[in-house]
């Protein structure tokens, strides 16, 4: 049956009849069988890719653009007076992430599916999601993101497992999102979840009983762990997540009838960041209860567990106090031991013990000893792992270290989120850099025909007249596309810098009202969620907000600069803000920004980099060369050394800097007071007088000097638009397919 005749069977009536909502129930129920058919079952080894977050953004239009069937509906739609656009909007976005290493995982399900491997994820199904950003009086306020509907792309499945924690059984049952490849198989993203969980315990915002687990252990990805309570529950998700996550992979293995002592030709499991580290004590654990001994139980585990370390702030590298892990899964805390005891009699180095002196289980160093590979997520990153960060166990594992740069998938961020620019380039090269990303070097030779460079600034020009429509709409601002489109959007954190982008903005804003009128009006667009108890990130938004404030509403100086803070940033605000972007702000301090990736997706969508030698932006830029994108700032060596002698003192750049100086004082001046929280705006601008940990003013000059040249570069359009050319010829390294590629040829090995 043809998909017209299929969708007014489900229907019940004609497609001009039902409304958007019915349309999206039956285009899902026509994806999931089409999906369910393309199921793969042959696969001897599998790899399993775990991950506390995984940022998947809508799926109708993805799967449907995998799937080879995208055009044909949106054409039956609109023979039948419907918009897919529309439709697009009924659908909820699944709140099952955070930030890069979630949508790091999103691509990745993508590509996996998308190469034909036998690869799943497995995950929680956290119904409230992070939570859902919102404005009220310039300050941040977190509210539930409930995403489950009643008809879902999640499917309940009758598999569940028992999962023990002290004093408490709960029964963990599996949910499963199926993941399309582009023209391929389809795998799977397992989400645990409870029956018991109980959305009707939220109270006031996100706040709910820390202690009622049976009823809260799925309710919200990472739960406030500013006190015990919270980081207890923390440890209750991820045993959760890795002990039904073990059970599973255990199971599907022993039915496709391998003995446990060949577990690492049945499964390799590939652990996103340090979340789901106890799935290697777990699964010691299990062995061991079906009757292996312990040491072959950890050698079989250590053969099939590699690691992605995604950072290097010492913060964020978690470590769980023997008291916690005691108080929720005891049952580990033996084998925890013992690994730590196994490394302590091989290595003297106190740096590389597993539980330390103060009694505290660092959770990376588990993977390491226990991993058979450690990778970082750009060629940077990678080196400072292995040359500082982890030099320690670099010395000790030579060969388990690895590098792949991040990647994203080209059918969301480019295909479905710009088919305007997708369309134009397949009339120039044709479809194959759909499977093959690296055609897109075809490209370049366009880069002197005037009428393909004219093109590619009609339809920066048409995505941007999008933007400003959506953004009237959805939050009443109003900005023009006849300016320049300068966007940060990502996590708030302060080694990202927002605060060095906002206090560019206020130097502009203080030189138009003393008269300096800029050559080109700019609009600064930003988007970020800031963690619930990250004081000085939120407080960064409220300086972000209150610019917007009081810029937007000055006569003298809107006609030159503009803000706009986007609310709840995520993955479907992300597809509409990047094809309008021109210029790409990727200004985390040196050596702190593991790889990013919403830098390779404005590439790809012809913007241009604004950046810091960090991250993947040391690629980009080899990429592109020196004329394709705007670099600045200290280098990681340098921000290193600045580390290590402990001699950055902001206050002198404070105190020598005239413009700086104006900048952040205008934090706390009457204006700002006016329309902003003093305790806020004082504790930022102190933070960024005597600590500033991240070094903003230190690139201050250097990012002003670096972003007046790009804007001024903008103004010769030609040459512009053969940067953008460039730009979007050179993204093909960039696709998450190339990363997955190089992930099973060095690590995974599946056939
Ligand atoms: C890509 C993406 C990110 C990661 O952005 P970075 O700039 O690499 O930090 C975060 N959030 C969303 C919604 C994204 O799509």
């Amino acid at each position: 049956m043809n998909i017209q005749e299929k969708l007014k069977q489900i229907l019940g009536k004609e497609i001009a009849q039902a409304s958007n909502e019915e349309i999206y129930h039956a285009l899902m129920t026509i994806v999931q069988e089409m999906a369910t058919e393309k199921e793969r079952t042959d696969s001897k080894k599998k790899l399993y890719y775990i991950s506390a977050e995984f940022l998947i953004g809508k799926l109708l239009s993805n799967n449907m653009i995998n799937l080879g069937i995208y055009k044909e509906v949106k054409d039956i739609l609109e023979a039948n007076g419907k918009d897919i656009a529309e439709i697009e909007e009924v659908e909820p976005e699944p709140s099952l992430g955070n930030g890069g290493l979630g949508r790091l995982a999103a691509c990745f399900l993508d590509s996996i599916a998308t190469l034909g491997l036998a690869g799943d994820g497995i995950g929680l199904n956290y119904h409230l999601g992070l939570f859902k950003q919102e404005f009220e009086d310039r300050l941040q306020k977190e509210t539930p993101n409930p995403w489950i509907e009643e008809k879902s792309w999640l499917k309940k499945t009758d598999v569940t497992y028992p999962v023990d924690f002290k004093g408490l059984r709960v029964n963990a049952r599996m949910y499963d999102i199926e993941v399309t490849g582009y023209n391929n198989k389809t795998n799977k993203l397992h989400l645990f979840d409870l029956d018991s969980v109980d959305e009707s315990i939220v109270e006031e915002g996100i706040d709910f009983d820390k202690e009622d687990i049976q009823k809260n252990l799925t309710l919200f990805l990472y739960p406030d762990d500013s006190d015990e309570q919270g980081r207890l529950l923390r440890i209750y998700q991820q045993y959760l997540m890795v002990s039904a996550g073990a059970q599973l992979i255990l199971d599907e293995c022993t039915a496709k009838g391998c003995n446990l002592y060949d577990l690492p030709d049945y499964a390799v499991i590939q652990i996103n960041d340090t979340h789901p580290t106890m799935v290697i004590p777990e699964l010691i654990r299990l062995l061991v209860e079906r009757g292996m001994d312990m040491d072959d139980a950890i050698d079989v585990v250590s053969r099939t567990c590699a690691y992605t370390n995604h950072t290097i702030l010492a913060e964020a590298l978690e470590k769980w106090p023997v008291a916690y892990l005691k108080k929720v899964v005891p049952q580990l805390m033996p084998i925890i031991e013992v690994l730590d005891d196994k490394v302590r009699r091989k290595y003297a180095d106190e740096s590389v013990a597993v539980i330390d002196r103060n009694d505290t289980v660092h959770m990376a160093h588990i993977d390491i000893h226990y991993g058979f590979s450690v990778n970082g997520v750009a060629a940077l990153h990678t080196e400072i792992l292995k040359n500082s960060e982890l030099n320690n166990f670099y010395k000790i594992y030579p060969e388990k270290f690895n590098n792949k740069t991040n990647g994203i998938t080209f059918r969301r961020w480019l295909l479905h989120c710009n088919p305007r620019l997708a369309d134009y380039i397949e009339s120039l090269i044709g479809d194959g850099f759909k499977k093959d990303a690296t055609e897109l070097e075809k490209l370049l030779a366009y880069k002197d025909d005037e009428k393909v460079l004219e093109k590619l600034l009609e339809i920066k020009r048409k995505n941007k007249e999008d933007l400003c429509a959506y953004l009237k709409e959805t939050q009443g601002v109003e900005i023009s596309p006849d300016t320049i489109f300068d966007i940060q959007v990502k996590r708030l954190h302060e080694y990202k810098r927002q605060q060095l982008n906002a206090l560019y903005i206020i130097d502009k804003y203080l030189e138009i009202k003393a008269g300096k009128i800029p050559a080109a009006p700019v609009t600064a667009i930003f988007g970020a969620k800031a963690a619930p108890a990250y004081v000085i990130a939120k407080d960064i938004i409220h300086l972000i907000l209150c610019l917007q404030e009081i810029i937007n509403n000055d006569p003298e100086v809107n006609k030159y600069l503009r803000v706009v803070m986007v609310e709840n940033y995520n993955v479907t605000k992300a597809g509409k803000l990047i094809p309008a972007c021109d210029i790409s702000e990727q200004i985390s301090l040196a050596s702190k920004e593991a790889s990013g990736t919403g830098n390779m997706k404005f590439m790809l969508n012809g913007a241009v980099t604004l950046g810091t030698e960090d991250g993947a932006n040391v690629e980009i830029h080899e990429a592109v060369g020196d004329d394709n994108i705007f670099v600045f700032g200290a280098s990681s060596d340098e921000v290193i050394e600045h580390y290590a002698k402990a001699d950055y003192v902001a206050k002198d750049y404070y105190e020598n800097n005239p413009a700086i100086k104006a900048a952040v004082d205008f934090i706390t001046s009457d204006e700002m007071l006016e329309v902003g929280q003093k305790e806020n705006l004082e504790r930022l601008q102190k933070e960024l007088i005597n600590k500033d940990w991240f070094m903003t003013l230190l690139d201050f000059d250097s990012y002003k000097e670096t972003k007046e040249k790009a804007l001024s570069a903008y103004a010769d359009r030609k040459d512009w638009a053969e940067k953008m050319l460039v730009n979007i010829a050179k993204a093909g390294f960039f696709s998450s397919d190339r990363t997955i590629e190089e992930y099973n040829r060095d690590i995974w090995h599946l056939a």
